[in-house]
């Protein structure tokens, strides 16, 4: 029989020649499946115990050096789960109950019976096999209970992590809504005064474009507070349409630079860059970059905004010549309420609280796009858009990837 059709190996230790030549014939008639391996000392057992595993060892108690009764408190110490059958001569019965006392699973009395010797040695397999099912069984709920234990800890510490979120939020979105607040409060008591007053219109009206700040900068935290909670519970919706980037390009920075800006169309190749977005989020997106290189950069710094069809994708580049930033912050920039340490705004313009950029990379990634960032400190800062076009099926191909570039520069107007 080859190796691999046995189900289960014993080990036989019999210093008696004609038991050892009996007991394998024994096993080999009624239990095919076992496969035998026999020694004569209990020292020969300790060393094929070194090398063999085994299901059962039957073994003599009576044996010249190491008697069985030590040989099994030695196999105890090794492989506990291992039962051990010992013979016991005839009659010997105080050395019968001392075996099992010491842990033996069954004795056999000489001369040995042939079905008593298979019964014992039939259970004795199964009694081993049952122990081996539940080590493993033990071993895979040891390790379920590892794995449940990891994901209780790694659960407890995203609710963690989202709690502390949820904290810090509050914690800025009260101390940033109070500013505001109390300023409204103040120019509104101040204004009351001064119509009573009778003060001129010119110092009223001041007060109104104060208060106009104000209320706008509250509207923008408020609209960034609640595009940051639609994000987080997957409440976001996009309203797409098919919609040309280089007029929608165009329009923004028009309206952008109504005032001491203007924007020159500098560069022109192709024609159109098809795009189904959502145009006005989009806009919230360009709008926040333009904003942000205005932030970062010394007054009447120019910024340049480049749309360049590459393929199926268009990638806006919003272009500064600013601060720039440092290497080791660029990963935190689109995490929520990141800002740089230590980075005065410039132009004027109030330090955003680190929304922005968040809110911006999520409403691109909506779209099927990244947004991307390549800066370094004093060398200024390109945000770029990369949004997939618009695929037409029913306009040959070659035609939709064929190569546009459309350039702004956002200069300033000489006073
Ligand atoms: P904020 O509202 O504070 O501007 P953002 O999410 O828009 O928040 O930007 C996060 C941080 O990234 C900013 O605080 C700023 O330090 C840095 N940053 C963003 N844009 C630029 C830029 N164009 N140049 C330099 N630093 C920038």
């Amino acid at each position: 029989m080859r190796e691999e059709e046995y189900h289960s190996s014993i080990l036989i230790v019999d210093d008696d020649e004609a038991l050892l030549q009996a007991l394998p014939q024994v096993v080999y008639l009624r239990m095919p499946r076992v496969q035998v391996t026999t020694v004569s000392s209990a020292v020969q057992a300790l060393e094929a115990l070194q090398t063999d595993k085994f299901d059962t060892i039957v073994s003599d108690v009576k044996m010249p050096g190491m008697d069985g009764l030590e040989l099994l408190g030695r196999i105890q110490e090794l492989n506990p789960e291992v039962p051990v059958l010992l013979i016991t001569g005839h009659g010997d019965h105080n050395l019968a109950i001392q075996a099992i006392r010491s842990g033996a699973y069954d004795y056999i009395l000489k001369p040995i019976d042939r079905d008593s010797f298979t019964v014992a040695l039939q259970r004795a397999l199964q009694t081993h096999q049952m122990r081996q099912t539940i080590v493993q069984q033990q071993l895979a709920l040891e390790l379920h209970a590892q794995s449940l234990e990891q994901i209780v800890e790694k659960r407890t510490g995203e609710l963690k992590a989202a709690n502390e979120t949820k904290e810090k939020f509050l914690r800025i979105v009260s101390h940033e809504l109070k500013a505001p607040l109390e300023n409204l409060k103040g120019m509104a008591q101040l204004l009351q005064h001064q119509l009573q007053q009778g003060e001129s219109s010119t110092m009223v009206m001041q007060g109104l474009q104060d208060m106009e700040r104000s209320i706008i900068r509250t509207e923008i935290l408020t609209q960034d507070l609640l595009d940051t909670s639609l994000i987080e519970t997957n409440l976001f919706v996009l309203h797409r349409q098919r919609c040309d980037l280089v007029e929608l390009c165009g329009t923004l920075l028009h309206q952008y630079t109504a005032g001491s800006l203007h924007a020159h169309l500098s560069e022109l190749l192709g024609e159109q860059v098809e795009v189904e977005v959502d145009a006005g989020r989009i806009g919230q997106v360009l709008l926040n970059l333009l904003s942000n290189a205005r932030k970062y950069s010394a007054p009447h710094t120019p910024i340049t905004v480049t749309l360049e069809k590459v393929g199926y994708e268009a990638t806006l580049s919003i272009r500064d010549e600013g601060i720039g930033i440092a290497a080791d912050e660029l990963p935190h920039i689109f995490e929520q309420f990141y800002r740089v340490p230590n980075v005065e705004v410039q132009n004027g313009a109030r330090a955003g609280i680190g929304l922005g950029l968040y809110i911006s990379r999520k409403i691109i990634e909506r779209h099927g796009g990244h947004l991307e960032v390549q800066s370094a400190p004093g060398q200024g800062s390109t945000f770029r858009i990369v949004l997939p076009l618009f695929v037409d099926t029913e306009r040959p191909q070659n035609e939709s990837a064929s190569p546009l570039k459309a350039a702004w520069t956002l200069a300033y107007y000489e006073h």
